[in-house]
């Protein structure tokens, strides 16, 4: 009896962030990070939200902002979304917010690594070098928005290495680690990735956001 008033007295005050992604691996991270916060999380499948979002902006800070400010309007919640993606400065910043799709959607990702390797051939690891950038951005439906950034250097390696993570991981080498990211245990790539950073730079913003709505 007394722990369900608790309950019922913590919910009234307690605010929702909506997590706005369809991928396992980034909820299960999100949630991992945003454990210890007075923040209830829900995400999309929960609040029955079933909207595609286009990414047709020109930078991952676009991108995310797009998710976060559409979906927090379609929940009327506090929202999180990010972007994210591979740069490598050889090929001018490439695939970058086009990781997902470059050069086509369709193309797999040994076709993907066969592509880099070719265009990077006969470079040094000192011209090799890359980073995965993620953008998280956080929006409220009264118009509130905020955006911070995680990065992780390293440098693309000259064959795959590595049978965890997903994506480009197998050829993202981290010099200081002297392994792929795909090398790496979850909780190790966690800990340096440009998403567990921006993660904990978001939970950073929304400490302050709790802080001063209890204030006010
Ligand atoms: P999104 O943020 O889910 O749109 O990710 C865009 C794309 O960037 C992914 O589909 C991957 O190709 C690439 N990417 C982003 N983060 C990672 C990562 O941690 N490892 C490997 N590839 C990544």
């Amino acid at each position: 009896m007394w722990s369900k008033s608790i309950f019922l007295l913590r919910s009234a005050f307690v605010s929702t962030l909506l997590l706005a992604t369809t991928n396992p691996g980034k909820l299960r991270e999100y949630r991992e990070i945003f454990a210890e916060l007075p923040l209830r999380l829900t995400t999309l499948e929960e609040q029955g939200i079933d909207l595609d979002v286009e990414e047709t902006g020109a930078t991952f800070v676009e991108n995310a902002l797009l998710k976060a400010r559409a979906y927090s309007q379609a929940s009327g919640l506090l929202t999180l979304a990010d972007d994210s993606g591979l740069e490598i400065d050889a090929l001018g910043g490439e695939p970058g917010v086009r990781s997902a799709r470059w050069p086509t959607a369709d193309t797999s990702y040994p076709e993907r690594f066969r592509l880099i390797f070719q265009r990077l051939a006969g470079l040094s690891p000192e011209h090799r070098t890359a980073r995965f950038r993620c953008v998280i951005a956080l929006a409220r439906p009264d118009g509130w928005q905020e955006t911070v950034e995680g990065v992780v250097e390293g440098v693309i390696t000259d064959g795959p290495r590595g049978e965890n993570g997903f994506g480009y991981d197998p050829i993202f080498s981290v010099p200081a680690l002297g392994s792929t990211t795909a090398e790496l245990s979850p909780e190790e790539k966690h800990r340096i990735s440009h998403r567990g950073r921006a993660a904990r730079a978001a939970r950073d913003v929304l400490l302050r956001l709790n802080a001063g709505s209890a204030h006010r």
